[in-house]
């Protein structure tokens, strides 16, 4: 491609809405430009990642054995209905109306159609196992779409759906997916951790997520270094235990003005943190509650949402909580609260010697003892993991990093293929519900996430898989017929006898512009013909990630740089 006819359009500054380097780099790098809230045109460079990530998810599922096809973006509401996720899916479900008022939604997962479509199709045992894909744009009505691709309103997934025979088969099935979606995401040339997850909305019973690692990642993956457990940290199981002294005396009231958080308690009454007992108050759809946690540690709201089965936990309002504790927030504790729910982390079970709100403005309760001083409806794990706690496979201490989720799999049972009447005849003839899997990569969040975790000051740095172009030939002076017939002769042989995707910048324009752009779009290799290169016959390569340089010959640069984007030499 010829820069001068090529619709590159970069630009020097991100519009100010951008908040993450990949939505910046994105539109600066001119491969996307917003068309509406949560809804971009990819251009030209930007479609020419996408279809890279594209191509490499075709071709690992290929040798899975899963196959494309490509399902109706509009689907019936009748598909949605039968499986209740028309009611359960709430705003986000993007519905619209045909001429004669039937109802339609903006498919954002399939599990509907293609779970309808086995259903009516397979009649025996001998069509099992299948492994269905299709890469297609997704609808999902954001509450507030942002980081550009990262959390569209539409967007392209891949989405794929495995059927099988039993819980065995389909568990052969998941695996053979996460060994493909590790080969897809090594593939693109990106560093990445494959976690346990919470399985969220979408149901089933266990599930993976892919991610992406990037400090700037929205979330938090727990590792092992001694035994390579790794897991979501909203799923990571904490235990702890704290070895209170027995405190002297009864439960005591005292008076503590303006202390209402941990550390001003701590501080007042010279305790750790670890000693004041946190008392948080959630309002839900069935219940009030009141949450116990030890006070130098974080609630894990996934949890506490998993333990009350409520969704929509929200902290209760200031009025609320006066409502309920008769105080300002700050000031509740356990003791003599009603008309809440009281549950605790496992680790207050037992606790001797705690430091509690006594629901009365400015005054705590000292000396508060688990089980004589107050009793709890519920113990469980509510913690959000933190680095040194126990690995939960081999007690080694954990460490944190952070990830952007970009492929989830999921072994959904029969959930929907028991709603949408998906079953076969066995050996026996005797009829079984199909057990199935369903496997999703965001295709645009791949790109984000890939510059999220490739860029630098200067621009993106692509991993070599997904370059848009892997060479960008640039003359120095195109006012010089010399280096301009070089120039051409190097693009016109690695276009056509190398096969290489390259960019030649015949643009007129100050080699510095040039170079800016380059580094900017994050071609992973320049090709730069100079006024020395011209005298010695020789021109630079260098590389965009390592910033090496390389000065090779006319005759065997073509064949230099051929091996570079081959991976067989590196610079
Ligand atoms: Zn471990």
């Amino acid at each position: 491609m010829r820069f001068s006819l090529g619709f590159f359009p970069t630009l020097r500054d991100a519009p100010s809405d951008a908040e993450i380097e990949s939505h910046k780099l994105m539109i600066r790098a001119g491969l996307i430009r917003r068309v509406s809230s949560g809804i971009y045109t990819l251009l030209p460079l930007g479609l020419r990642v996408h279809k890279k990530v594209e191509d490499i998810c075709r071709r690992e599922l290929g040798i899975s054995n899963a196959q494309e096809l490509l399902m109706p973006t509009l689907n019936p509401a009748e598909l949605w209905q039968k499986t209740g996720r028309w009611d359960v899916y709430g705003k986000e479900l993007m519905r619209v109306k045909d001429r004669h008022d039937r109802e339609f939604c903006l498919g954002p997962t399939h599990e509907e159609v293609i779970t309808n479509l086995v259903a009516n199709e397979v009649r025996s045992y001998r069509d099992l196992p299948l492994n269905l894909f299709q890469i297609q744009t997704k609808f999902r009505d954001e509450i507030r779409p942002r980081f550009g691709v990262m959390r569209g309103r539409e967007f392209v997934m891949k989405d794929g759906y495995s059927f099988d025979v039993d819980d065995e088969n389909a568990s052969k099935s998941y695996e053979n997916m996460v060994a493909a979606y590790e080969r897809i995401f090594k593939g693109c040339g990106l560093s990445f951790s494959a976690v346990e997850a919470d399985s969220g909305a979408i149901g089933g019973s266990f599930s993976h997520e892919f991610m992406v690692l990037a400090n700037s990642g929205e979330e938090e993956i727990s590792n092992c270094e001694s035994c390579g457990y790794t897991s979501n940290v909203e799923k990571t199981p904490v235990k702890l235990t704290y070895n209170d002294e027995s405190s002297n005396g009864d439960v005591e009231k005292v008076h503590t003005p303006n202390a209402h958080t941990v550390e001003e308690i701590s501080e007042l009454l010279k305790v750790p943190n670890s000693n004041v007992l946190k008392t948080l108050i959630y309002k839900g759809q069935k219940n009030n509650y009141a949450v116990l946690i030890p006070g130098d540690r974080k609630l894990n709201e996934v949890k506490l949402g998993n333990i009350t089965n409520e969704t929509g936990l929200v902290l209760a309002s200031a009025t609320l909580v006066k409502e309920l504790t008769k105080a300002e927030v700050g000031f509740a504790g356990p003791i003599g609260l009603e008309n809440v729910s009281v549950i605790a982390d496992n680790s207050i079970k037992g606790r001797k010697n705690l430091i509690a709100g006594a629901n009365e403005t400015d005054y705590h309760h000292i000396n508060v003892k688990e089980g004589s001083d107050f009793e709890c409806e519920a113990f469980a794990d509510l913690l959000i993991a933190e680095d040194g706690d126990e690995c939960p496979s081999c007690n080694a201490p954990l460490s944190h990093q952070r990830g952007i989720e970009v492929g989830h799999v999921f072994k959904l049972g029969t959930k929907y293929s028991d709603s949408l009447d998906a079953t076969y005849l066995d050996e026996n003839g005797e009829t079984k519900t199909i057990v199935m899997g369903c496997y999703g990569i965001g295709i645009g969040r791949t790109v984000a996430a890939a510059i999220e975790q490739n860029h630098d000051e200067n621009g993106i740095v692509w991993p070599l898989p997904l370059a848009p172009y892997s060479v960008d030939i640039i003359p120095m002076n195109m006012d010089d017929p010399d280096c301009v017939e070089i120039a051409e002769k190097i693009y016109d042989e690695l276009v056509h006898k190398f096969n290489i995707e390259c960019v030649l910048d015949d643009r007129n324009e100050r080699p510095g512009v040039k170079f800016n752009d380059s580094d900017l779009i994050g071609f992973p290799f320049k090709v730069i013909i100079g006024k020395k290169g011209l005298i010695e016959k020789k021109v630079e390569v260098k590389s965009r990630k390592t910033g090496k340089v390389e000065f090779v010959d006319f005759d065997n640069a073509c064949q230099f740089i051929a091996d570079l984007v081959s991976s067989k030499v590196s610079l």
